[in-house]
Formats: C-alpha cells, sequence, structure tokens
C-alpha cells in the first residue's frame, strides 16, 4: 500500500464519520503544491551525483505551511505528500496557526562526508527557495537532518531573500534556535504517554516499555519516560534490538549512544534481532523511528496493549483495523509526535519577536499545549465512540474545514 493511500484512508474514515461533502474532502486529500527538483552534489572526490529532492504543501487554510526535512534512501514523492497531509492534521489538532507541508532527499546522509551533506542541503536549497519562507513554508527537522543542517537552510535562503531566521526551525540554540526544541518529541511522546496511561487507570510504575528507533525522538523519549520510573526494557536502532527484561540502566545507554552515535557495542542487554522489538511481551510499545512497521506481517504477533505513534504512520491501515478490533488503545501519530511542530512554533514565534524564552516557559508551554490537544482528541473518542486516531482526525479536519469556509474560496 502506497504511503498517501494509508493516510487517505484515515483521513477518510473520520471524514464519513463527519459526514464531508465530496467537495471539501476532494479538496483536503489534494496537495496544493508538489514540487520536485534535481539536487546536484560535487562528491569530495569529484564525481558528480544527482539526487532527488521534494517540498510538497498540503494546505494552509489556517496558516503558513509547515513540515520536516528527511534524509533518507526511502524518501520518494508519495511519501513525502502523505507526510505533509499528517502535518496539516497534526498543526490543526494542536491547535497551532499552521498548515501542513514536508520535504525530503532521497539520499543516506550517513554515506555522505559533512562537507558533502552542506553542498546537498545547499543545493536542495538553492532548487525550493522561492516556495519556502516564514510566512509562506517553514521546514524543521526530521529523520536524517540535524540543527546543522537546519542552520546551513538559513544561511543558504538568507543569501536569496536576506536576514530572517524564521525561515527554518530546529536551528541550534545559539543560531537563534529555540531551547527545548530538540527534545520536544520525545518529551511530548512522555508527556502523552503519561495522560493518556493515567485516562485509562494504568500505574507508570510497572509499565513495561519497548521503544524503536534511539535517534532524536526514541532517545529523548526513553530519557524522559525512564526519569518517570517507567521501566524500559528494550530499545532499537538499526544495529539490533537490546534487551533487559529486569530494566535498562538509561543513563548508561544514553551515555553510549552518545559516545558512540549508535547502540552498537552495548553490553549491558540481551542483543536480539532488530525486529523483535515490536513483538516483544511489554505493556507499552512505542515506534520510533520509520513508518509502515506495524502491518499485516507482523500485526498478529505484537502484544503490546497499548501503542504511542513517536514515529510518523508506523502503523498501516488494516494492522490499525486488526489492533483495533483486539482492544489495542493507538494514540496516534498526529497527536502524539505533536511535540516537535509544537516547540518549532515556540521558535518561530521568538524569532519573529526577537525575544528568548527560558526553557521553563518552553516546557511549561508545551505541556499546556499537549495536555489540552490530548483531552480534545479523548472527548471527541468518548463522544463520537470512536478510536483516538479517528477523533484526532476528525478533530483536525473539522478545524480545517471552518478555516476553509470562513477564508471563501475563489
Ligand atoms: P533520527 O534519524 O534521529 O533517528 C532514527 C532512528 O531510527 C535511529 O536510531 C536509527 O538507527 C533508527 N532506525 C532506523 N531504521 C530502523 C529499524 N529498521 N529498526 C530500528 N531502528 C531503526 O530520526 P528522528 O528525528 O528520531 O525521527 C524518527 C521518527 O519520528 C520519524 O518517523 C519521524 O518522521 C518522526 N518525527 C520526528 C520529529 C522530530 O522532531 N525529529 C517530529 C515528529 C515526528
Amino acid at each position: 500500500m502506497k504511503a498517501s493511500d494509508a493516510t487517505t484512508y484515515f483521513f477518510n474514515k473520520a471524514a464519513d464519520q463527519l459526514c464531508l461533502a465530496d467537495w471539501i474532502r476532494k479538496l483536503l486529500v489534494t496537495s496544493r503544491r508538489e514540487l520536485a527538483v534535481q539536487v546536484i552534489v560535487e562528491m569530495d572526490d569529484g564525481r558528480v551525483e544527482t539526487f532527488l529532492g521534494y517540498r510538497v504543501q498540503h494546505d494552509n487554510a489556517r496558516g503558513p505551511m509547515k513540515g520536516g526535512l528527511r534524509y533518507h534512501l526511502d524518501v520518494s514523492l508519495d511519501e513525502v505528500r502523505s507526510l505533509a497531509s499528517l502535518m496539516t492534521w497534526k498543526t490543526a489538532v494542536v491547535d497551532i496557526p499552521y498548515g501542513g507541508a514536508k520535504g525530503g532527499v532521497a539520499v543516506d546522509p550517513t554515506r555522505l562526508s559533512r562537507r558533502e551533506l552542506e553542498r546537498l542541503t545547499r543545493a536542495f536549497v538553492d532548487g525550493i527557495h522561492d516556495v519556502i519562507g516564514p510566512d509562506t513554508d517553514i521546514p524543521a527537522p526530521d529523520m536524517g537532518t540535524t540543527h546543522e543542517v537546519m542552520s546551513w537552510i538559513r544561511n543558504q535562503w538568507e543569501k536569496y531573500h536576506g536576514f530572517n531566521p524564521a525561515v527554518v526551525t530546529g536551528k541550534p540554540v545559539e543560531e537563534y534556535g529555540a531551547k527545548g526544541r530538540e527534545e520536544a518529541t520525545g518529551r511530548g511522546v512522555g508527556i502523552l504517554a503519561i495522560k493518556l496511561l493515567k485516562r485509562m487507570g494504568v500505574k507508570v510504575e510497572g509499565c513495561r516499555t519497548a521503544i524503536q528507533g534511539f535517534g532524536n525522538v526514541g532517545s529523548h523519549a526513553a530519557k524522559f519516560l525512564s526519569e518517570a520510573t517507567f521501566p524500559i526494557v528494550a530499545i532499537s536502532d538499526i544495529s539490533g534490538c537490546y534487551y533487559n527484561p529486569k530494566g535498562l540502566d538509561m543513563k548508561s545507554v544514553l551515555k553510549h549512544s552518545l559516545e558512540h552515535k549508535s547502540l552498537a557495542g552495548y553490553k549491558q542487554a540481551e542483543l536480539l534481532p532488530v525486529d523483535d522489538l515490536l513483538t516483544l511481551d511489554v505493556d507499552l510499545l512505542i515506534p520510533a523511528a520509520l513508518g509502515g512497521v506495524i502491518n499485516d506481517e507482523n500485526v498478529d504477533k505484537v502484544k503490546a496493549r497499548t501503542i504511542i505513534e513517536a514515529a510518523n504512520s508506523p502503523i498501516l491501515p488494516k494492522a490499525h483495523e486488526s489492533l483495533a478490533e483486539r482492544g489495542v488503545t493507538v494514540l496516534p501519530d498526529i497527536l502524539a509526535n505533536a511535540g516537535g511542530v509544537t516547540v518549532s512554533y515556540f521558535e518561530w514565534v521568538q524569532n519573529r519577536q526577537h525575544y528568548r524564552w527560558s526553557l521553563d516557559r518552553v516546557r511549561q508551554e508545551l505541556d499546556s499545549t499537549l495536555s489540552q490537544a490530548f483531552e480534545q482528541v479523548w472527548q471527541q473518542s468518548l463522544q463520537s465512540k470512536v478510536d483516538l486516531r479517528t477523533a484526532a482526525f476528525m478533530l483536525g479536519i473539522s478545524r480545517v474545514h471552518r478555516a476553509t469556509e470562513l477564508a471563501g474560496i475563489g
């Protein structure tokens, strides 16, 4: 199944509940603009390589479009289209004044030197600079991109358009970034995990948790949750799954991952095949890596009773239905990982006001934004007797629909 078909499936399910008219359905499943560009890079050894880059702008009814930039070999126009649409629903669910966009380059960033990565980023910005900007479309980090990449984007864009750091978020703190942005997505996952379990009447102390992916999102979620006394029994990255049924010592895991830039070689755990993490006997499962990892093939083996989608689109539609039938509670991506875009919004606000917030203020405002969104999704789910994903889509779609109608067509 194509990534965009999966997103459209969830969209339609919620649109049916809302009895959404055909004209607005068609408008909302179609992107405003889809741009594909050649990214030509001179490599360190003098060879010239050509990559494909994309920026999809899905909807701007509620404000400038906003969405991350992914560097990964699997990046395709269809995947970016699907992720851009998810951004529209995500920004609407947490009620920040943005629309949705996404971008990416089909490249394995780990095979490029730092200078090659910088040249690739600058060449990509050369291709898209006209369609992004602080009032139109604001990129941010996603898989494979870092705060350093965001700095290069800003610098390259400003060569064409002049000083305006609000063109991109997720920048280094000393280069107009926001305190708390780097931890925000993982911290948000943690905040929402506690809220969800509380609502479900489950104690966090004994909640055995497994986290797939130990990059920006997975590592910060693990840190936050272990500090909140969740026993983290398994984590994984591309090098394998690290398991300790008694709970991993997160301080030593974080130290190892900081020193080695990978979990490879971590000895205080049993090493299992990488995909075993998804089917371990745990209470809470947090996919925080790739899309489509819970699918027809493994869904029957998933034992967790609660899943929090820290990654985008980790559960495919059929697997979603099968989990719902079994009574597994899933907190959907468009709410679960919205902490990142929320603090990106705070960064943009600070850039525009030439003012800096303290880390405490960022954390407090993040907590309050996510708490409000969580309660609204929870109430929608009770009221409409639908799962949390359908409830979140219903909330997001209603807000975008209303903004579209208020602005008028034509
Ligand atoms: P990242 O590049 O920092 O980390 C990705 C991690 O996944 C790495 O540890 C990598 O080794 C691991 N990984 C890759 N393939 C794997 C596999 N097959 N099994 C296990 N681990 C694997 O990326 P990130 O920024 O942490 O993003 C992770 C997910 O969260 C993505 O789906 C992204 O779209 C989503 N997300 C990120 C942000 C953000 O602020 N960074 C915001 C919202 C959503």
